[in-house]
């Protein structure tokens, strides 16, 4: 299997003035296409290629020593992407609703403090990484960060939402203001993506 760069479901400068034109393109044909260009080099005459992607982030152990850390990065780096793309949009909706809320409201103390403990999460990640809304493997929903590229799927987590807090993400417009960075994604949050994604893991 070759893997391909998905494209945006909406307009490149869609997400504006949330999210800048300039800073999409970038973002989602340079740094997502070179993840998925290296995915692809790494995994060229591997039989790992006919591997789902979430089997391999799963489980890196399997993965060979020579491809680990670039499917680590690079698989990891389409995968989370493909989600990231998913989740946004400029027909955002302020909160979740239906089973997604009800979840939020038991296991998180409601929307109000989910959305805290993830600009929480995405604010204390030092350096590069992202903040994570997962299911986990007792079907809680779980807020916490990763490092890098490095995917939930990796800790037994089933990603629903993920915030991209690279510098790469937001640095054009917020320069050093990841904060306002953080607040201006909540305004462009497809919470219907998100529960769809609730759903199928649920599934
Ligand atoms: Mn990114």
């Amino acid at each position: 299997m070759t893997y391909t760069l998905p494209a945006l479901t909406w307009p490149i400068e869609a997400l504006e003035p949330h999210i800048d034109g300039t800073t999409m393109a970038i973002h989602h044909d340079k740094h997502h296409g070179a993840y998925v260009a290296n995915l692809n080099k790494a995994l060229e005459g591997s039989p790992l290629a006919d591997k789902p992607l979430e089997a391999l982030l799963s489980d890196l152990g399997s993965v060979p020593e020579g491809i680990r850390a670039a499917v680590r990065n690079n698989g990891g780096g389409h995968y989370n992407h493909s989600l990231f793309w998913r989740i946004l949009s400029p027909v955002a909706q302020a909160k979740p609703t239906g089973s997604l809320a009800s979840a939020i409201d038991r296991d998180l103390g409601g929307f109000d403090n989910a959305k805290a403990e993830l600009i929480k999460a995405g604010l204390g990640r030092f350096g590069s990484g992202w903040a994570w809304l997962s299911l986990g493997k007792e079907g809680k929903l779980v807020v916490s960060s990763t490092p890098n590229q490095d995917s939930p799927l990796a800790e037994g987590l089933k990603p629903l939402l993920g915030i991209d807090v690279w510098e790469h993400a937001y640095y054009l417009k917020y320069q050093n203001r990841r904060a306002d960075y953080l607040e201006a994604i909540f305004k462009v949050l497809d919470w219907k993506a998100v529960e769809a994604l609730h759903e199928e893991a649920r599934a």
